[in-house]
């Protein structure tokens, strides 16, 4: 048998070629890729203003690390967590503190840091031992918790969810501890879109601190929501600085913040509860600069981006196109409870569609998936971590970019794919 040649394409180059022939050669790669429009599981914004990309282009080679250099780049991040610190209405406006990240992920862990060293200092003031930390979530929290306590060396105490958009509360309660550094709650849940019960999580933590003389304050991931909950203002209940134990939020920029793939924000309730150790100061540029951060360099251009985005839509732009998604995603539901093959398992609140097939023998789910992914559909199928049964869903986000047209075509081509493979079966 012939030998097969290596594949050259994974040895660093001999030599170069022109600018024009590399171009040709990854986008005709590319070209194999999924659309990114039609990719309807992501959360991510995959379109902004030929202006934002302007700015972004313009900003490309600008290192956002380097304060001294690009001082007004630094004032508009500044302003940034500012402004966001309002529209998540912190208390104390005159200690502000938070900051731009790669994501939600790298933001979780900072602001679970933050809360570890609180703990820790609190119990070595009061001579109490420090060996345990421990963290309570739910077990459909996003992955970065998890990662978070290995990485941190912080017992996870995942508290499973035994029914869809149901937060634990009362187990959570129960497992929380002298050692606990902090309780987990999810504005809008990447699997179901549900939001957890944090104001009742927040004034039962109130009455278990008073009790124990503990000092537990809670962490609200609003990766999705952060940039929806305040312009829809939900009256029911309360999730944000409003409530007096959570000390810090995360949000993903490029997510419903409207900017592309690598920015999350993280803000805190006080300055107070950043502990100062973890703030380093170097001397490696022009000026000493102080960061927060788990890595060093970064590019500015998302930071200017997210500026553009707020000053672009401003409040009643980012509602005008929350609510114009959320109509969309209304649609979506309406024509596929009439349907009658689908069910709706969302809480109905976000632009974020989550089903399940109505009789989960008729039609294999992964089957469904390849062939929507055959008219171009990418749809997520997943299971969600619990005791959940059945456990299979699909899930659609619905972007700005979304329109009424394309969720009717999206529509008519979940029910005909799901018709004709039932018929198959039949
Ligand atoms: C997306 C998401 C994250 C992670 O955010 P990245 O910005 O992708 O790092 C964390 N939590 C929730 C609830 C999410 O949906």
């Amino acid at each position: 048998m012939k030998k097969k040649s290596p594949d050259l394409s994974y040895k660093f180059p001999k030599k170069g070629k022109q600018a024009i022939k590399v171009y040709n050669k990854i986008c005709s790669e590319l070209n194999m890729d999924g659309n990114v429009h039609l990719d309807l599981g992501s959360f991510s914004t995959t379109r902004m203003n030929p202006y934002a990309d302007k700015l972004i282009i313009e900003q490309l080679g600008k290192n956002f690390i380097d304060y001294g250099e690009y001082g007004q780049t630094k004032k508009i991040h500044d302003r940034i967590i500012a402004l966001l610190s309002g529209l998540l209405n912190v208390p104390n406006r005159k200690s502000i503190n938070g900051t731009a990240t790669l994501g939600s992920s790298e933001a979780i862990h900072l602001a679970l840091l933050s809360h570890k060293w609180y703990w820790k200092k609190r119990r070595q003031s009061l001579s109490l031992n420090t060996a345990k930390p421990n963290i309570v979530y739910s077990s459909n929290a996003h992955v970065c918790w998890d990662t978070f306590a290995l990485y941190f060396d912080v017992e996870p105490r995942k508290i499973l969810v035994s029914s869809l958009n149901t937060y634990p509360l009362e187990e959570i309660l129960k497992n929380i501890d002298e050692n606990t550094i902090c309780v987990g709650a999810v504005a809008g849940n990447t699997y179901t879109g549900s939001i957890d019960l944090i104001e009742e999580l927040n004034n039962k933590i109130v009455e278990i601190n008073s009790k124990n003389n503990w000092d537990i304050g809670i962490h609200v991931d609003a990766a999705i929501s952060g940039f929806i909950l305040p312009f829809l203002k939900l009256k029911e209940s309360k999730w944000d600085f409003r409530l007096s134990l959570v000390r810090s939020i995360n949000l993903s920029g490029h997510k419903f913040g409207l900017v592309y793939p690598g920015i999350g924000w993280l803000i805190f309730r006080d300055g107070f509860f950043l502990s100062k150790e973890l703030i380093f100061s170097s001397h490696y540029l022009e000026k000493p600069i102080e960061t927060y951060t788990l890595n060093y360099s970064k590019g500015a251009s998302m930071i200017l981006a997210q500026y553009f985005s707020i000053l672009q839509h401003g409040i009643s732009g980012y509602k005008k196109i929350i609510k114009k998604c959320c109509k969309t995603a209304e649609i979506i539901r309406k024509r596929l409870k009439q349907s009658d093959y689908f069910e709706i398992v969302d809480e109905g609140i976000l632009p974020v569609v989550v089903f399940k097939l109505k009789t989960a023998d008729a039609v294999d789910l992964d089957e469904f998936q390849l062939h929507l992914k055959a008219k171009n559909w990418m749809l997520p199928v997943y299971d969600i971590p619990g005791n959940l049964d059945p456990n299979r869903f699909m899930r659609i986000v619905i972007k700005e970019n979304f329109n009424p047209a394309m969720a009717s075509q999206l529509c008519d081509d979940l029910i005909s794919v799901y018709q004709k493979l039932n018929n198959y079966r039949l």
